[in-house]
C-alpha cells in the first residue's frame, strides 16, 4: 500500500496535522497518525511536510480540446463569440486535432489541480482517449444538438459514444451532452430522457447562459428554460445544467427542488457575459453546486484554484454581501458538490473514499503565515503550487511530469507547434 505524507490535511470537514493517508488500490484505506505509519505494510512514501494534501478538484464543466482557440475573441458577447467566432471555427474540427488539443488542455487542468473533468464536446471518443493517456478520471459527452445545422454534433453520435464507452474503462464514463435549451428540441430532450432512464446515465447541459438562450426558448416553447427541461422530463437528479446566468427566481426554485446540479463556471460568465448566476439564492433554497472552469477561451486558463477565488470574490460583489460565498462554500463546491453531481465517492479525505488526491507545497511566502490554510488555498493559491495528483490511487502528475503519458508538460506543449 501507499502513504501520502504531509504537514496538513484539509477537506471541508476541516484541518488536520501530523496525519499520513493510506492508499491502497484506488481508495482510501484510512487517515492515520503519522507514527502510526510504521504498523501498515507500506511500500512507497510520497510527500513531505512542506505540503498540504486536499481532495482532488473536481471541474465540472469543461470543454478541454477548445485550447486550441485560447486568446482569440476575446472581449467580445456571447452570442456573437459564439456564432460568428467560435463555431466557424468549430466545424473545422478534425479527430486528430481534437485529440492533440484535449491534451493539452486536460494536462493544464491536471498540472493546476484537477483531477476529474467533465467534459462535453465534439468528436468525444478522441477526448476519451486523451483522458486515458494521462490518466484523469473523465467524464465525457459527445456534444448533441438538432435545432442548429452542425454535422460534427448529430445527435444520433451523442447516443452511440455512450454505448461505445459505457463499459469501456475503469474511470472514463460517457455521458449525455444535449447542448443547450435553445438548441434541442423538445422531441430530442425526450428521446435523451427515455435513454437515460434506459441507461441510467447523467444529463450535461448549458442552461440560460445567454439573454438570448432564454428569448429564444421562450419564444418557441413559450415557457423558461428550466421550465422546458421540466416539460421534457429531464431535470432531476441525473440532470447537470450549466451556468444558469438569467434564471428567474421562479426557476432557482424549480431547479433547487429539483435534485439536478447547478455547475458554476464564474470567469467564464463573467468575461462573456458580463454577469453572475444566481448561484448565492439556489445555494441558500438547497440547490446543488459544482464549479467548472469552462473552456481556455472564454476563462483563459484550466486552473481550478484560480477558478474557487473568482467564484467566491464575483458572488461577493453580485450579492454585495461579503459574508456571502465563504471560502467554505467554494471549497465545498469544487470537492463534496462535484461529486455529488457526478455520483462518485470523492470530495473527501476519508477511509474509503476514492483516491483522488492533491498536494499542494505551502513552503512559499503566499502561505504565510499558515494560520488559516482554508483562506489561503482559496484566496492566496494558485494552480501552480500544485506539485502532486494522485487519480484513483495513482500518481499522474509530479512537478511538471505525467508519469503515464511519460511526458513533461514542455514535450507535451511542444508537439503541437
Ligand atoms: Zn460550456
Amino acid at each position: 500500500m501507499k502513504a501520502i505524507i504531509s504537514k496538513y490535511i484539509l477537506d471541508v470537514n476541516g484541518i488536520r496535522e501530523n496525519m499520513a493517508v493510506l492508499v491502497e488500490d484506488n481508495k482510501i484505506y484510512d487517515v492515520v497518525p503519522k507514527d502510526k505509519l510504521k504498523e501498515y505494510d507500506v511500500d512507497e512514501i510520497f510527500g513531505g511536510e512542506h505540503y498540504l494534501l486536499i481532495p482532488g478538484l473536481i471541474n465540472a464543466h469543461t470543454h478541454v480540446a477548445m485550447t486550441k482557440f485560447r486568446g482569440i475573441g476575446d472581449d467580445l458577447p456571447l452570442d456573437k463569440w459564439l456564432n460568428e467566432v467560435i463555431w466557424p471555427m468549430e466545424k473545422e474540427w478534425t479527430p486528430e486535432e481534437i485529440y492533440k488539443w484535449a491534451l493539452i488542455g486536460i494536462a493544464e487542468a491536471i498540472a493546476n489541480g484537477s483531477t476529474v473533468i467533465n467534459d462535453h464536446y465534439f468528436f468525444a471518443d478522441e477526448i476519451a482517449k486523451a483522458s486515458q493517456k494521462l490518466g484523469i478520471r473523465a467524464f465525457i459527452g459527445q456534444t448533441m444538438m438538432d435545432l442548429v445545422e452542425f454535422p460534427i454534433a448529430e445527435p444520433e453520435e451523442g447516443f452511440k459514444f455512450f454505448k461505445r464507452w459505457k463499459d469501456r474503462d475503469e474511470i472514463v464514463k460517457p455521458v449525455l451532452a444535449p447542448h443547450a435549451t435553445d438548441t434541442v428540441s423538445l422531441e430530442l430532450l425526450k428521446e435523451i430522457k427515455e435513454f437515460s432512464e434506459e441507461e441510467k446515465t447523467l444529463i450535461h447541459m448549458h442552461v440560460s447562459q445567454s439573454r438570448e438562450e432564454v428569448l429564444r426558448v421562450k419564444k418557441r416553447e413559450k415557457v423558461l428554460p428550466v421550465e422546458y427541461l421540466k416539460k421534457a422530463g429531464v431535470l432531476n437528479e441525473n440532470f447537470i445544467g450549466v451556468h444558469g446566468v438569467y434564471l428567474s427566481n421562479e426557476e432557482v426554485k424549480l431547479y433547487a427542488k429539483s435534485g439536478a446540479t447547478l455547475v458554476h463556471c464564474a470567469v467564464s460568465l463573467a468575461k462573456l457575459e458580463g454577469s453572475v448566476a444566481p448561484i448565492i439564492s439556489l445555494w441558500e433554497t438547497g440547490g446543488n453546486i459544482a464549479i467548472g472552469n469552462d473552456c481556455a477561451v472564454s476563462n483563459n486558463s484550466l486552473d481550478m484554484i484560480q477558478e474557487m477565488k473568482f467564484a467566491a470574490i464575483l458572488n461577493k460583489v453580485k450579492s454585495q454581501d461579503p459574508t456571502k460565498a465563504s471560502a467554505k462554500d467554494v471549497f465545498y463546491w469544487a470537492t463534496v458538490g462535484g461529486a455529488k453531481a457526478l455520483k462518485i465517492k470523492a470530495g473527501l479525505i476519508e477511509k474509503e473514499y476514492l483516491a483522488d488526491l492533491v498536494l499542494i507545497n505551502i513552503n512559499k511566502l503566499h502561505f504565510t503565515p499558515k494560520t488559516n490554510l482554508l483562506s489561503h488555498l482559496v484566496y492566496s493559491a494558485k494552480g501552480s503550487d500544485v506539485e502532486k495528483v494522485f487519480v484513483n490511487g495513482k500518481l499522474i502528475y509530479d512537478q511538471g511530469y505525467f508519469p503515464k503519458f511519460k511526458k513533461f508538460d514542455y514535450e507535451i506543449s511542444a508537439e503541437i507547434l
